[in-house]
């Protein structure tokens, strides 16, 4: 095939006027009349000078032609780069200066602060709004509605994505057509997409997860999406009808369970809720079953890897696991230190391998090293374990793991015994600097919905429970944890905030 990615997802559509996007304004547009669109873009991209291996990279809202974009990139040959709306322009210019982008499109709301950083970065700066127009689409107008899809190999770059920097700084790995596609490949089967799927689509398109996971698979399937700028609550109740799966990060069921409208008979025709990007609490998965009679369906994977595991489609999807290794993915538990294999059962760093792995991070060569084996397995930086029925236990990340008077503290056990306290809704557990035990332990608490939880009467029950290193030092109640957009809870923010409490 000529350009396998482009073919495969898109170029299989052409001249086809079955649904691919419907949005809210209460408009569809067809498989055929978005690959027109992609095919104007994809010209202004070339008419720009961009060729093969250079960087495109767009801050812009979620809309028709913002994904329209990522077709005509990868039809063009152009390594796609979406950045997150959130960014600020000092983030920007890392981005722009670290990945060299020859252009950069973004909304003509932000130009004016952004044309110096593009120009400092040496990109060339186009506008994309929300509606369509803006002086990049003024630039599509009038091109051919056709485009001599440039020829590109499965070993070729498809994207830059940066990872969520939760743990640091953002880095940006190289994703080939490859990795993207077997991926699309692997869980449109095990996940039993077809062309009757109507995917609710609230996530953001600069995530691997709204991005890749989601519209690749709706792609290759041949299903619609209804196409949401974001979640909001009003418009994912009133579209849920007409949905026949949706994918989403943990905090979009707890959002609905939250919800009266949110009933069984409101998803009654349902297929299938997926969830992953962070970890999805056990609690939540069983409310979520007693309302609607759905058990969720968690995976997991990461910027770098796209997806690693999943629950089974048919089969048991085990609350606080994320399931099987995907077909084609090794995966493995190993010692962090020595990176030694560890026995079933044992806590390590996740380990995996496969098409789905990156090829590096982008002008980061040792931490490459560092982190991508040479004998091809990647070093997640997860800590977990696999039981004894093969399913893959999330434990946290390694550079959240307690080091506490010499001993290993997980924090997600400790969290687990937290959340099963009255009162308790979720927790975050973090270390900070002890003078004597070089870390201890702080737990942040968010208590439920008009209760107040006895910080004493939880210590005292947690003493039953967890050796005594492992008990808190600390208990602090909030209204909420700090989350980035994807949901994730930023301990390194909790960390910082309770960096005093034992010094
Ligand atoms: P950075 O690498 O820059 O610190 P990040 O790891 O948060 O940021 P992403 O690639 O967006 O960036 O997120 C991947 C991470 O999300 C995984 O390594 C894992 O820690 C977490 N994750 C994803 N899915 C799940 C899940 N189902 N359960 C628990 N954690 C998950
Ligand atoms: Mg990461």
């Amino acid at each position: 095939m000529a350009n396998p990615l482009y073919d495969t997802l898109f170029g299989r559509h052409a001249g086809q006027t079955t649904p691919f996007l419907h949005l809210p304004d209460g408009t569809t547009l067809s498989h055929d009349a978005f690959l027109r669109k992609a095919a104007r873009f994809a010209h202004a991209i070339h008419a720009l000078g961009l060729t093969h291996g250079d960087r495109l990279a767009v801050q812009v809202e979620k809309s028709p032609a913002a994904l329209a974009l990522y077709a005509a990139c990868v039809q063009a040959g152009v390594i796609f780069l979406p950045l997150n709306t959130a960014y600020t322009p000092a983030e920007v210019s890392y981005f722009l200066e670290n990945s060299g982008a020859r252009l950069f499109v973004c909304d003509g709301a932000h130009a004016g602060t952004l044309t110096a950083v593009a120009h400092k970065a040496g990109s060339h700066l186009a506008t994309l709004n929300a509606d369509g127009s803006g002086s990049f689409a003024v630039a599509a107008h009038d091109m051919p509605e056709e485009f001599d899809t440039e020829p590109r190999g499965e070993d070729n770059l498809a994207a830059f994505l940066y990872t969520s920097g939760t743990t640091g700084r953002s880095k940006g790995a190289m994703l080939t057509q490859r990795n993207l596609l077997s991926n699309a490949e692997v869980l449109a089967d095990c996940w039993r997409f077809t062309a009757e799927d109507v995917l609710l689509h609230a996530l953001p398109i600069f995530h691997t997860h709204g991005l890749f996971v989601a519209t690749n698979i709706t792609l290759l399937a041949g299903g619609a999406m209804i196409f949401l700028p974001k979640f909001d609550i009003d418009q994912v109740i009133a579209a849920l009808p007409r949905a026949s799966a949706m994918m989403g990060v943990p905090t979009f069921y707890t959002r609905l369970l939250d919800d009266p409208r949110f009933t069984r008979d409101l998803v009654a025709h349902f297929r299938l809720f997926v969830s992953g990007s962070a970890p999805l609490l056990a609690d939540t998965h069983r409310d979520f079953e007693a309302r609607t009679g759905h058990r969720i369906l968690e995976r997991y994977g990461m910027t770098e890897t796209n997806m690693n595991t999943s629950n089974p489609y048919e089969g048991e999807r085990i609350a606080g696991t994320v399931g099987l290794p995907l077909p084609g993915v090794e995966l493995k538990i190993c010692d962090p230190e020595t990176g030694a294999d560890l026995p079933r059962g044992e806590i390590g760093q996740i380990e995996v391998r496969g098409p789905n792995v990156f090829k590096g991070y982008w002008q980061m060569p040792e931490k490459t090293r560092e982190e991508l084996r040479e004998d091809g397995f990647f070093l997640t930086g997860d800590l977990g374990r696999i039981d004894e029925r093969g399913y893959v236990h999330i434990v946290g990340r390694a550079k959240d793991l307690i080091i506490s008077g010499g001993y290993n503290i997980y924090p997600k056990e400790v969290e687990l015994a937290l959340d099963d306290q009255p009162g308790v809704k979720e927790s975050a557990v973090i270390g900070v600097p002890h003078p004597d035990f070089g870390e201890s332990v702080v737990a942040v608490l968010v208590p439920e919905a008009g209760a107040s939880p006895d910080p004493q009467a939880i210590a005292a029950a947690l003493r039953d429970r967890l050796a005594g290193f492992k008990l808190p030092r600390r208990i602090v109640t909030v209204e909420e944890l700090p989350r980035n957009t994807m949901g994730k809870v930023q301990k390194n923010i909790l960390r910082e905030r309770y960096a005093d409490s034992f010094t």
